[in-house]
């Protein structure tokens, strides 16, 4: 997430609401279905038009899960809401998988909280879209499932890095030289470093861990990371993103808003149990 100071122990909702095969039809029966009744009619917009760009580049199919002893045909089912929190600035809010399946190692459900007080202040600054897309991410895994993958190493240190090689050969293509890793954050507290790109070397792209710039692309980097956990990925689906000049990093370190959520501090991961999944089978 972005980050901002401490979070609290709020409550965490359940997992997400129940969702029938088949999909209704307003979800389109994408891979992503986010239950907006928690959220405000003004802001159910932005929400949809985020879930509606991560299902333009998923192509993994759903699988059958059992989800609180029901079987249901499942990408990930996400509940968001918007809730007073803790007014202006603090904890903007919290963004991640609750469950995974035991099957693929992927997210089953999530959650995405936001303050309403922080929401309406982004919405004032039009940086609200791409915080909603950059927390999106981070329920499909993006950052939150790195080390569970084994995509990371050096996390707690001076220079983590990501070793996922879709993501890899992808920063070949923009960078000079030949790496072998893509620099991680290492600064910011828990919930920023170790989950998002390095905000010196990436800039503006959508995930790293800093909001900045005005536009923030969603690389086709951060697409291919997402082939590393498992998924199958579109990854024309990117925008179209280069790496800052050296002057422009050192810009962007002066500029940028010190930006600014906090991760939430559950940690993923009760699998939940899978029964055959049809689609994939044999
Ligand atoms: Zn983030």
């Amino acid at each position: 997430m972005y980050k901002q100071k401490t979070t609290n122990a709020a409550n965490q909702t359940g997992l997400a609401a129940s969702i029938e095969t088949p999909e209704p039809a307003a979800n389109g029966g994408g891979y992503i279905v986010t239950n907006l009744s928690g959220v405000p009619a003004n802001y159910r917009g932005v929400f949809v038009k985020a879930q509606t760009r991560i299902n333009s580049f998923i192509r993994t199919k759903k699988r059958r899960v059992r989800i609180n002893g029901k079987v249901v045909l499942v990408g990930i089912n996400i509940d968001a809401s918007v809730r007073p929190i803790d007014g202006p600035g603090g904890v903007l809010g919290r963004a991640g998988p609750t469950a995974v399946a035991s099957s693929d190692r992927l997210p089953v459900t999530g959650i995405m909280q936001f303050d309403t007080a922080d929401l309406a202040e982004m919405a004032r600054r039009g940086t609200l879209e791409d915080v909603i897309l950059h927390e999106m991410l981070h329920v499909v895994g993006s950052g939150t499932l790195w080390a569970y993958k084994g995509l990371i190493v050096g996390a707690g240190g001076s220079n983590p890095r990501f070793m996922g090689r879709n993501a890899i050969a992808e920063y070949r293509r923009i960078s000079s030289g030949n790496p072998t890793s893509i620099p991680v954050e290492g600064d910011g507290g828990q919930g920023t470093r170790d989950s998002h790109w390095d905000e010196r070397a990436f800039g503006d792209e959508l995930l790293t861990g800093f909001l900045s710039g005005r536009k923030r692309p969603l690389s086709r980097m951060s697409l291919a990371s997402l082939v590393d956990m498992g998924y199958k990925i579109d990854l024309r689906k990117a925008d179209p993103y280069r790496l800052p000049s050296l002057e422009e990093g050192m810009m962007s370190s002066i500029l940028h808003a010190p930006y600014i959520m906090e991760r939430p501090d559950f940690d993923v991961l009760d699998a939940v149990d899978d029964i055959q999944d049809f689609d994939n089978a044999a």
